[in-house]
C-alpha cells in the first residue's frame, strides 16, 4: 500500500481518537480542571502507545502541567524529527456562543466542530496519523513532544526543554501549531509578533470630588489616562511610541474582503495603520486597550474620578526584543502623562517575537511534501500572535531546522466558540507530514 493509502485508511481512527480526546475537558487556565489535564496527558500517552511507540513518559518541571514525551528511536543513519503539539485546551467561553458542546466534537458541512479541535488537539492527531501510516516504524527517529499548558503561556517549557534537552534534542523541530493560509492552502509560518503587556493606572487625587465644585482646574483621572492612551498612536493609527522596531514585510496581497469577512469590522469603520496589510499585522508593532477600570455608568455620580486604570496589550515586530519593548513603551508612558498626574506601570507580561530561517535540506524536502500533499504550494506567512514556545524552542536548539506548521485554517476560531478544523485540510496535513518524515529519511 503507498503512504498515501496508508493514510486515508488511518484516518477515520485518528479522527475518533481526536473526538475522544476532546471530550478531555484539558483547560489549563482553569485550576478546577486540573484533573483533566492529568487525564488528557494519560490519554496522549494511550494513543502513542496505541501507535507502536516503544519509550513513553509523562514529564513535568516546578509543578507545572504533565508534558509527554514519547520516542521512536532513529534508525541507523536516519535523522531525527521532533513533533510538536500541546494537549491543553483555551476555556470554552460562553456555551450560548457554540452551536454544538464545546467537548463534544460535531461534524457539519465538512468541518468538525469542538474546543481544541485545531488548536491543538488536530496538531497532536496529525503526528498520530503519521505515526500510524508507518505502522509505528517511521524511517527517521521521531520524538514526540506534547506540552500540556501552552495556553497558559507555557511557564515552564524553559525549564522541560533544559531538563530534557538530550531527548528532545533533534535535527529538525515540527511546530504543528499555526495557521494555513486558507482553506486548500498550506503554509509555513515563518515569522511571530512578540507580547508586551502591562497595566497602567493614572491618579490625580486621592479621594473623588465634586465635578462642580473643582471641575474645570482639578484634572479628573480617566480624562487624564484617555488623553496619555491617545499619546501611543498618531492619527492614521499607527503605533507613535519611539524604539519599537518593524521589519520588512512580504510580498503577499492579503484581500482587504477577506480580512473584513473574518474580522467582523463595522460597515464604515476604516483598517488603522500605513503599509500593507500584512505589514500592519505582522511586521509592525500595534497596541490596543484590552481593559479599563474606572466607576461603571449606571453607578456614575457626578465626580472628578481619583484614579483609573487601563490594561494595554501591546504586539512587537518579528526580531524586536521583549523587554526592551517594554522599556519603551513605560518611558513613553512616563514622558506623555498630562498634566502632572501619577502614573504607575504594573502587572507585565512579555512574550518573545519569533524570525524562523527557511533553509536548507529539511525545510527544501517539507516545502515538496507539503506541495505534493495538498497538491498546493505552501504559502510563506507571517503570524500577529505570538507563540512563545517558537521561540524557547530556537534558543534550545539553535542548530536544528524549525518548521511551524497548522492545521487550522482562517474559519478555525481558535480561542473562539465553534472552533472547528476542516476535514479535507486535515487530511492533508496527515499526508504531508507523512511524506515529509519519509524525504527526511533520504538526507543524511
Ligand atoms: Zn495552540
Amino acid at each position: 500500500m503507498s503512504l498515501r493509502d496508508q493514510v486515508e485508511a488511518h484516518l477515520p481512527g485518528v479522527l475518533a481518537d481526536l473526538t475522544d480526546l476532546v471530550a478531555v475537558e484539558s483547560v489549563s487556565a482553569d485550576p478546577s480542571r486540573t484533573a483533566e489535564v492529568e487525564r488528557s496527558a494519560q490519554r496522549v500517552v494511550q494513543l502513542l502507545a496505541d501507535s507502536g511507540c516503544p519509550d513513553i513518559r509523562v514529564v513535568r518541571a516546578n509543578g507545572g502541567a504533565p508534558a509527554v514525551i514519547g520516542r521512536f528511536p532513529a534508525p541507523e543513519g536516519t535523522p531525527t524529527v521532533c513533533l510538536y503539539a500541546h494537549h491543553d485546551v483555551q476555556p470554552e467561553g460562553d456555551l450560548n456562543g457554540w452551536r454544538t458542546p464545546p467537548f463534544a466534537a460535531t461534524e457539519r458541512d465538512g468541518r468538525l466542530y469542538g474546543r481544541g479541535i485545531a488548536d491543538d488537539k488536530g496538531g497532536f492527531a496529525v503526528h498520530l496519523a503519521a505515526l500510524r501510516a508507518f505502522g509505528g516504524r517511521p524511517p527517521v527517529g521521531v520524538t514526540v513532544f506534547v506540552e500540556g499548558e501552552e495556553e497558559v503561556g507555557s511557564p515552564t517549557l524553559a525549564q522541560l526543554l533544559e531538563q530534557h534537552h538530550d531527548e528532545l534534542a533533534a535535527d529538525v523541530f515540527v511546530i504543528t501549531d499555526s495557521t494555513n493560509w486558507a482553506v486548500g492552502e498550506p503554509a509555513f509560518t515563518t515569522s511571530l509578533r512578540g507580547l508586551a503587556g502591562f497595566t497602567l493606572e493614572v491618579r490625580t487625587l486621592d479621594h473623588g470630588l465634586h465635578s462642580g465644585v473643582y471641575g474645570g482646574v482639578v484634572p479628573d483621572a480617566l480624562t487624564t489616562l484617555c488623553r496619555l492612551l491617545a499619546t501611543l498612536h498618531d492619527d492614521h493609527g499607527n503605533v507613535a511610541v519611539a524604539g519599537l522596531g518593524t521589519v520588512p514585510a512580504p510580498a503577499l496581497d492579503y484581500p482587504p474582503a477577506r480580512l473584513r469577512e473574518e474580522s467582523g469590522i463595522l460597515d464604515g469603520v476604516e483598517w488603522i495603520g500605513t503599509g500593507s496589510l500584512v505589514e500592519r499585522m505582522w511586521c509592525k508593532p500595534s497596541i490596543s486597550v484590552i481593559a479599563l477600570d474606572a466607576t461603571r455608568v449606571d453607578q456614575a455620580s457626578n465626580t472628578l474620578l481619583p484614579v483609573a486604570r487601563a490594561k494595554i496589550s501591546a504586539r512587537l515586530a518579528p526580531g524586536d526584543d521583549a523587554a526592551t519593548a517594554l522599556t519603551a513603551l513605560t518611558n513613553h508612558v512616563n514622558d506623555h502623562v498630562p498634566w502632572g498626574a501619577r502614573v504607575t506601570v504594573s502587572g507585565v507580561e512579555v512574550g518573545e517575537s519569533s524570525v524562523i530561517d527557511f533553509a536548507g535540506p529539511y525545510a527544501e524536502a517539507a516545502r515538496a511534501a507539503f506541495a505534493q500533499a495538498w497538491a498546493a504550494e505552501p504559502v510563506f506567512i507571517g503570524q500577529g500572535g505570538t507563540i512563545p514556545m517558537v521561540a524557547e524552542f530556537n534558543d534550545s536548539f539553535p542548530n536544528a531546522t524549525i518548521l511551524v506548521t497548522a492545521v487550522a485554517d482562517p474559519d478555525s476560531r481558535a480561542h473562539g466558540s465553534n472552533e472547528s478544523l476542516h476535514l479535507g485540510d486535515f487530511a492533508a496535513a496527515c499526508l504531508a507530514e507523512t511524506l515529509m518524515l519519509n524525504a527526511f529519511a533520504q538526507i543524511a
